[in-house]
């Protein structure tokens, strides 16, 4: 017997109708490419994406045809957003931090019919024009501007396409299963692969990213997402906004430690979302203005391992829940959160550290398992201590990837990760590395993971990468890539010295190569395997 209760689709434009009718004057506050600030509240909001979209319908484009955006977090980027998806097209964010053969190649792939860009991306599109000849219209976000127009005669503009059009437009009644949105993944290895989000893994996964031990999202909060609309649609932030009628700060281009302490002190903002080396520059620039982030009650820090320095610094001295999450492209992303439980509140301060430290647990709608290296179907044990590949399951995971068959699910209808790690009983996962980047010194398992949060803590130490460098008699052993803080002294033997007591002396680095960079990728993280390639060789010739 079926249950006799309404059944209406899970679906993007009824968030932004929700905002619109039930939080209208709540502020949705922009930083532009110009650097002005625009106040904008959830009403406006809604009725110009209903504009955009009419403006979407004259302009000819039909469902599910992909239409990019290049474009940093702000308003317009967001009333696209919702005008896209919700007339049932398919909102493709592009890093705009990717080469550009990476970003010609993806917007063949994907076979985006328009894109949506800000005037700080316009050299990039001139420098790939004559790659991306499917692109029927170039969308300037923002108000009509002759300098763009001198080198895309043929570009439309955003604000002038808002003033041509009525609010008047009624979202369609679409499938819940309809696709949505698609984000590459950054590719450090190969070409960059499409994720196609859905309508409905979109709401069911707001909705868990606003629960409580997750981000406890209110009308009450204060939301800004510092992570990119372009990095898995801002981890979902932008939907769980309208889901909750927060007040959103959207930050435009400028995410220096300094720019982002006034955002949170000028607009109070009480929650924030960001990459550790965001919180790393920002820890920094707060300490040197005196800023004690008062408004901000929570942050989390998600998308590589967050040293725990940054966490514990954040709750001492800023009296701030950090947070920690893991996630990936494939799980739109949120895959863990950790938010302790009531049984841990008589652990001392030190055992909550440790637990903190750790990636957290599966909220509801997501399954972890870890499975053995070699054997990717047979569990190992929960107990904490035993790591495996990580896999997962749930209603926001990828079942496949856009265009390339990758058979991305195991035979028993799991994703597997690529991550090394492992789960204790409570569920709490602790990511021990990426399969690729494990160290294996004469058999035995080295985190790279671990020896680069130890070296994170170390105050000389601006960024560090640990690598497996080849060795004659283990096979491999650890190496350490260190970039140094501005006139820092700091010597090898200090380095390793450091090390001493915190890990066993085995596991200790053979050696530290100081460098003054070390590239990141789009998505900020730290291109490790150019560093092997470079680098791996160094032990044989000592
Ligand atoms: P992406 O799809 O670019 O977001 O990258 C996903 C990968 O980032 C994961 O497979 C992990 O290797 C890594 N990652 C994300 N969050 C964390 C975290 N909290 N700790 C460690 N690694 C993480």
């Amino acid at each position: 017997m079926l249950g006799k209760m309404m059944h209406q689709p899970l679906l993007i434009s009824s968030l932004i109708e929700h905002a619109a009718r039930y939080h209208g004057d709540t502020a949705v506050l922009s930083k532009e490419v110009d650097g002005s600030m625009t106040h904008s509240d959830w009403c406006t909001i809604s009725d110009n994406s209903k504009r955009l979209a009419n403006a979407l319908q004259a302009l000819g484009l039909k469902r599910s045809e992909r239409l990019a955006t290049l474009a940093w977090n702000n308003r317009r980027h967001l009333e696209a957003w919702y005008a896209i998806s919700g007339s049932g097209m398919i909102c493709h964010t592009i890093n705009p931090r990717l080469f550009p053969e990476q970003l010609s190649y993806i917007i063949n792939d994907a076979d985006d019919r328009v894109l949506f860009f800000d005037t700080t991306f316009l050299p990039l599109i001139m420098a790939i024009k004559d790659q991306i000849d499917h692109v029927e219209h170039f969308i300037c976000l923002g108000a009509r501007d002759e300098k763009v127009l001198e080198q895309l005669p043929d570009v439309l503009f955003f604000d002038d396409l808002l003033a041509a059009h009525t609010a008047d437009f009624d979202w369609p009644q679409l499938d819940e299963t309809t696709a949505s949105s698609l984000c590459y993944t950054s590719g450090t290895t190969g070409n960059p692969k499409g994720v196609l989000y859905s309508h409905r893994s979109s709401l069911l996964h707001a909705m868990a990213l606003s629960m409580p031990d997750v981000s406890a999202l209110s009308a009450q909060d204060v939301l800004l997402p510092v992570v990119p609309m372009f990095h898995v649609n801002a981890w979902g932030t932008p939907y769980a906004a309208a889901l909750t009628g927060c007040s959103l700060i959207l930050p435009g281009p400028n995410l220096d430690g300094d720019s982002l302490v006034s955002l949170i002190d000028d607009y109070q903002v009480t929650v924030a979302l960001g990459v550790p080396t965001i919180w790393q520059s920002l820890l920094t620039a707060a300490k040197n203005s005196g800023s004690k982030l008062a408004s901000m009650t929570r942050n989390i820090v998600g998308g590589a391992s967050c040293p725990p320095s940054i966490i514990k610094t954040f709750r001492e001295d800023f009296d701030c829940d950090t947070r920690h999450g893991w996630g990936m492209t494939e799980t739109s992303p949120l895959g863990t959160m950790n938010q302790i439980k009531a049984k841990h509140k008589s652990l001392s301060k030190e055992e909550l550290n440790e637990l903190r430290n750790l990636q957290g647990r599966p909220p509801y709608g997501v399954e972890i398992r870890v499975t053995k290296t070699d054997q990717p179907l047979e569990r190992v044990a929960e107990d904490g201590v035993s790591q495996g590949r990580l896999q997962i399951r749930g209603h926001w995971v990828i079942d496949d990837y856009f265009t390339e068959n990758k058979d991305a699910i195991t035979e028993d209808g799991w994703f597997d990760t690529g991550d090394i790690a492992t789960i204790d009983a409570d569920g709490y996962m602790n990511i021990r590395d990426r399969s690729k980047d494990l160290i294996k010194s004469g058999g035995e398992w080295i985190s790279s993971v671990e020896l680069e949060n130890i070296a994170a803590a170390h105050p000389q130490v601006k960024m560090a990468a640990a690598i497996a460098a080849t060795h004659k008699q283990w096979g491999e052993r650890p190496v350490l890539i260190v970039v140094k803080e501005a006139e820092s002294e700091l010597t090898e033997a200090q380095m390793l010295e450091f090390y001493q007591g915190k890990i066993a002396n085995w596991q200790i680095p053979d050696k530290v190569i100081f460098v003054d960079n070390i590239l990141l990728n789009g998505a900020g993280k730290m291109v490790k395997k150019d560093l092997r390639d470079e680098h791996g060789d160094v032990l044989l010739s000592a």
